[in-house]
């Protein structure tokens, strides 16, 4: 709720603040228990820092994150550390989160170590039940990193995510650096996962077309805000927002009966140091109004369940 993330520009001899990094700028939404909701953005957006946020991996700089009732953003590093078993979080580049000097035992039993009073018998079993979940055989255990193909790296990194019975797993750009024959099957299996466990994931991506394979509802993320927040069905068959609109209108869809128009944007991503007043997006929106330039849209629910930034809808 309000979620808030500025990075400070240092520079000079002297390190001062130069001025600040809108990275997220009032983000707020509501997973919902058992769902995957997706958000999808450009690269900068701001969709990772979102994610990270969430968990206090990075500090926000304002706002507030409930988790089953709690607040996150409250809690000392203590009460933290225990709730974290809870929340989990999957990289994009397992090859880097995953420790090249350990073994896939080390790495997967770690998080074991840190939360648990098993004994190292009990742990080696769940390292073993882990890697068939996802997937991997027990022989898997003894090698290291470098021995596996970037899917199979993907796998350890979600069996070590899924170490502790978590809830919520925030998924950041998980097959983004995979093959795509490759990434239907971690998005297969991350799938399988959910329904075996009652996983919640928010799943993060810039392709369109993963998200809208994974996700039950799907926000879209332009320059540190959330633009619209809808059902998948929804968003992708009837987008609202003007730049919803131009994103999926760039996606090549299946059905040559499909004439609809591909709206190409103006200019570049401006940059979140010096995002645009009003709305952030009125610097490149084909149905721009005067008041786009000074009044910043709020993120309202305008049809049930249907969420838009935008003043074509407010108004
Ligand atoms: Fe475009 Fe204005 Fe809507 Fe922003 S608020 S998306 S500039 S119409
Ligand atoms: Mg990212």
């Amino acid at each position: 709720k309000g979620l808030k993330k500025y990075f400070e520009i240092r520079g000079g001899v002297f390190g001062r603040k130069t001025g600040e990094i809108k990275a997220v700028d009032d983000v707020s939404f509501t997973v919902r228990e058992g769902e995957i909701l997706g958000i999808v953005g450009e690269s900068g957006c701001g969709k990772s820092t979102t994610g990270k946020s969430i968990l206090r991996l990075i500090e926000p700089s304002a706002g507030e994150v409930t988790f089953a009732g709690r607040k996150i953003t409250h809690l000392d590093s203590e009460e933290l550390r225990k709730l974290r078993k809870d929340m989990q979080i999957i990289f994009q580049d397992p090859y880097a989160s995953l420790n090249p000097r350990h073994t896939v035992e080390k790495i997967i039993g770690e998080p074991l170590l840190v939360h648990g009073t098993i004994s190292a018998e009990e742990r080696k079993k769940r390292v073993k039940e882990l890697l068939k979940v996802v997937g991997l055989s027990s022989y898997h255990a003894s090698r290291y990193p470098h021995q596996f193909s970037g899917g199979q790296r993907q796998r350890i990194g979600i069996a070590r995510a899924l170490a502790n019975h978590p809830q919520l797993i925030i998924c950041d750009e998980p097959v983004s650096a995979l093959d795509v024959s490759v990434q239907s099957q971690i998005l297969n299996l991350m799938q399988k996962l959910r329904e075996e466990f009652q996983l919640t994931y928010v799943f993060i991506a810039h392709d369109l077309s993963v998200v809208k394979h994974i996700s039950d509802r799907v926000g879209v993320m332009y320059l540190g805000g959330l633009m619209e927040l809808a059902d998948k069905d929804k968003l992708y068959e009837g987008p609202k927002h003007p730049y919803t609109q131009a994103l999926l209108s760039a996606v090549p869809t299946p059905d040559p009966d499909d004439v609809r128009e591909r709206i190409i944007l103006k200019g570049d991503v401006p940059s979140p140091a010096n995002p645009p007043t009003g709305c952030v997006f009125h610097t490149r929106c084909p149905q721009a109004m005067d008041i786009c330039k000074t009044v910043k849209p709020a993120f309202e629910e305008v049809e049930d369940n249907h969420f838009v930034a935008c003043h074509l809808f407010i108004m």
